[in-house]
């Protein structure tokens, strides 16, 4: 971690050049790939949809988060992308992890984590797991309710309790609070309990929300940390730690909520106090691009209004790595890779894909009507059986909660580049 210091100074150059190195990158995995395939001679599967991730995409955002909230130690919540390259760079690079399961405690304590290194961030627990968490050492974890406490009693007694509160997530694109969180009416009741069955709470934790947009959510949750810091310090505990969670976006928000954050806990935690947060998508959203092959075409010609439209079938959708469509409200945007034997990817520019252009409507490989992709879009070119799409920023809530329904694989290819060195030593085979 201390190594990534001296680095600090170049990071703006680092990061403004970041984003063009790796669309070269990863432009140029994609056309290598595509290229070695001929669908009308390749066994079956070779045509499948594949990613392309650029680890030092991850590592871009990790020195951004770095110089952006300094006081903070990300613990990467596995269940947004349990990539286990970009699990082994993120834990070379001195990130904690956040861990909802006993397999995602599994992924980071095989990969070498030290059990202090986890939160087991779910609220609301399977018994035999946390009987699992206390075997391996896992101590931290998280509480909203009375039960988890009896729970933890009975199962974890000496487990490093995180009592997690309720925020306003009305500004987030996947609420949370509406499913956890204690209200500020019920802390003081759950910290008397925790005192009376002699359990240890360390700190608090909040969500904002997940994609969230209103930096003033930090702001409320900040403070509401803060009651709860003292109501528990009122009662004898003596906590340590706040856990400000994810939320945290990858776009040019990322800055202004960091610097609210920041300036939030500087007003409400002014001392010297552990601040740990559990970044999702953050880290990972805009690393990985996939591309998609067409495998069909349905040609609408509406002979009263003259037009031409055109019905593409990709061979992945909303059943598989498009699943963010559904869960994670995502609107993935289609670009043309290939298309009539000519690699696109190059000559794309914004505004490319024409208003004036062919209108398509795009659909995933399955039985149901629900697995589309894009309503509506139009390109330039006509695109045939045979040609390729790909989509950016799919890193996040993809391939995670891809199925396998329709007997389609819910696991795919992954093809790694780096655009940055300095992210080579961290990075494992
Ligand atoms: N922590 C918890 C407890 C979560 O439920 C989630 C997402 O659902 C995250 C962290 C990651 O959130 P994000 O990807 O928005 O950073």
């Amino acid at each position: 971690y201390e190594n990534l210091k001296s680095i600090d100074h170049s990071l703006k150059t680092t990061i403004d050049n970041g984003a063009s190195k790796t669309k070269q990158l990863i432009g140029s995995a994609l056309k290598a790939h595509v290229d070695n395939v001929d669908p009308d001679t390749c066994d079956a599967g070779e045509e499948d949809p594949f990613f392309v991730a650029d680890l030092g995409e991850v590592y871009r955002q990790h020195l951004r988060w770095k110089k952006n909230l300094p006081r903070v130690t990300p613990h990467y919540a596995v269940k947004c992308n349990p990539d286990k390259r970009v699990l082994s760079l993120l834990a070379n690079l001195g990130v904690g992890f956040d861990c909802a399961s006993k397999a995602e405690i599994d992924m980071a304590l095989n990969i070498g984590v030290q059990p202090e290194r986890i939160i087991y961030a779910q609220p609301c627990k399977t018994k035999s797991y946390v009987r699992y968490a206390a075997q391996r050492n896992v101590k931290q974890m998280t509480f909203d309710n009375a039960d988890e406490l009896h729970k933890v009693k009975q199962l974890f007694p000496d487990a490093e309790l995180f009592l997690r509160i309720l925020t306003d997530d009305s500004g987030s694109l996947c609420r949370l609070s509406q499913k956890f969180g204690a209200s500020l009416d019920s802390t003081a009741e759950l910290l008397v309990l925790a005192k009376q069955l002699e359990l240890n709470v360390v700190g608090v934790a909040f969500h904002v929300g997940s994609g969230a947009s209103d930096p003033k959510a930090f702001i409320k949750a900040v403070q509401d940390a803060r009651f709860v810091f003292d109501q528990a310090a009122a009662l004898g505990f003596q906590m340590h730690t706040l856990d400000v969670g994810g939320g945290f976006n990858c776009d040019d928000d990322f800055e202004t909520m960091a610097t609210v954050l920041s300036a939030s806990l500087d007003e409400y935690f002014p001392d010297e106090i552990r601040i740990i947060a559990e970044p999702g998508r953050y880290y990972v959203s805009t690393a990985f691009t996939i591309a998609c092959h067409v495998i069909a075409r349905r040609t609408i010609a509406d002979a009263s209004l003259g037009t031409t439209s055109y019905m593409l079938y990709l061979n992945d959708g909303a059943y598989g790595n498009f699943s963010s469509i559904i869960f994670d409200h995502q609107n993935p945007e289609p670009r043309l890779l290939k298309c009539g034997g000519k690699n696109l990817f190059d000559v794309r520019r914004p505004g490319y894909e024409t208003p004036s252009g062919y209108e398509y409507s795009i659909w995933g490989p399955t039985c149901d009507g629900i697995d589309n992709i894009s309503k509506c879009c139009t390109f330039a070119e006509v695109i045939n059986v045979g040609d390729w799409l790909y989509f950016e920023n799919m890193g996040a809530y993809t391939k995670c909660s891809a199925t396998r329904f329709n007997g389609f694989t819910d696991t795919h290819d992954v093809e790694y580049v780096c655009s940055e060195e300095d992210a080579l030593p961290f990075i494992g085979a």
